[in-house]
């Protein structure tokens, strides 16, 4: 069987994005074919297609917030049929045999998980990402979309979702804890609203004040203006956690003495470059710093299921095909409320170029 699929494509980080048709890699036995029907536009998509990260390998097709059904299944698998409503996140394969994975942890696979995009597939080609109208996945790297959050609203969870979702979970955030969420962006939005189902008591640090009725409407107490003058001297030690989504150059010692003593801040954002950080910062207050990279396949579904328990999702704003170059800009001015969600039917209209 072979799977063809019109797919967004870049040839280089400074090309434009252009609609090809590719060949999907054959499915095996224990492989599961989706028919794509919304794709979430990350930051880590543009951090990784336009080379911040290193080189990417070109031609690719990026996007890993995947939502849509399933169109066919292998002879093998077991957790899914033709019809079901499905997501796949930031990885498509791991070792499956280490001790990570072994402990639900395929994020952090000793053997290194395989990506959804720009990683090397079980035959040794390279993924190529979701921003497409069809993928195949072994179904152990496919999670289940509980009915009632919708396709478009469902797929940043697989990524934006379960990014905010583990750390907080990890820290066991909730009642009582005054929580920051930084940056409000795709990551951010879905944070806000996680931290306050969980109970805890949320602050959007934002570098303006432009985005607080949004914030509230995602359950934040309040939002303040990380540029006003003397923010980090007046809101010093007032966070028992902090999560940070920045994806660009930080003061991260200045963030730091936001903490409480002993308050824990937890980093999933990704800038480009290093950023400085003198031990003092730590060791005064005895404070945590710590990352955390995606969450597991099971942590992914139990996030799902609370997301549809507590009624969230993510606040979007769907493009066509033609639009994601522009998107792409306005995600980097900072300027979406609050994910950008590719409707893949518009594939089924554009040329092939
Ligand atoms: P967005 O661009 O949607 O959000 C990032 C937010 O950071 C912006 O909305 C903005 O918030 C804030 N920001 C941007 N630039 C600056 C700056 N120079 N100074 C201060 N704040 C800034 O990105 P995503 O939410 O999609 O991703 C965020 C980061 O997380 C990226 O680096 C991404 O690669 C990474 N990531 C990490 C994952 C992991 O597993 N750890 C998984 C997915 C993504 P505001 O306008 O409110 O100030
Ligand atoms: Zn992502």
């Amino acid at each position: 069987m072979t799977i063809t699929s019109k797919v967004l494509q870049k040839a280089g980080p400074q090309e434009p994005y252009k609609v090809v048709e590719i060949e999907r890699r054959d499915p095996r036995a224990d492989d599961v074919v989706i028919d794509i029907k919304a794709a979430g536009i990350c930051h880590s998509d543009i951090h990784t297609i336009r080379n911040e990260w290193g080189e990417a390998s070109f031609p690719l097709t990026v996007g890993h917030e995947i939502a849509g059904v399933v169109e066919a299944v292998g002879e093998n698998v077991t957790k899914f049929k033709v019809g079901d409503r499905v997501g796949v996140g930031c990885m498509v394969n791991a070792c499956m045999e280490c001790e990570q994975c072994k402990n639900g942890m395929e994020q952090d696979c000793l053997k290194g998980n395989v990506g959804t995009y720009n990683s090397i597939d079980v035959d040794g080609t390279v993924t190529q990402g979701g921003y497409a109208q069809k993928v195949v996945v072994n179904e152990n790297f496919v999670v289940t979309i509980p009915e009632g959050i919708d396709f478009d609203v469902a797929a940043p969870l697989l990524c934006a979702g379960i990014t905010t979702y583990a750390p907080l979970s990890r820290w066991k955030v909730g009642e009582g804890d005054k929580v920051a969420v930084v940056g409000l962006g795709g990551l951010g939005h879905m944070g806000v609203q996680i931290a306050a189902a969980k109970g805890a008591e949320v602050t959007v640090l934002s570098r303006t004040t432009s985005k607080a009725d949004d914030a509230a409407k995602l359950g934040a107490a309040r939002t303040l203006a990380t540029s006003e003058e003397g923010f980090f001297a007046e809101h010093h030690g007032e966070f028992d956690f902090i999560l940070s989504t920045i994806s660009a150059q930080y003061d991260l010692e200045a963030y730091l003495g936001l903490l409480k003593p002993h308050g824990v801040m937890s980093v999933v954002g990704l800038p480009p470059e290093a950023m400085p950080l003198h031990m003092n910062r730590l060791v005064g207050g005895a404070k945590v710093l710590t990352g955390s990279n995606i969450g597991g396949i099971a942590e992914t579904q139990e996030m799902l299921d609370f997301c549809a328990e507590h009624g969230l999702g993510a606040v979007i704003e769907k493009i066509g095909v033609s639009d994601v170059d522009e998107a792409y800009d306005r995600v980097v001015a900072g300027d979406v409320r609050f994910r950008f969600v590719i409707d893949t039917a518009t594939f089924e209209d554009a040329a092939v170029q």
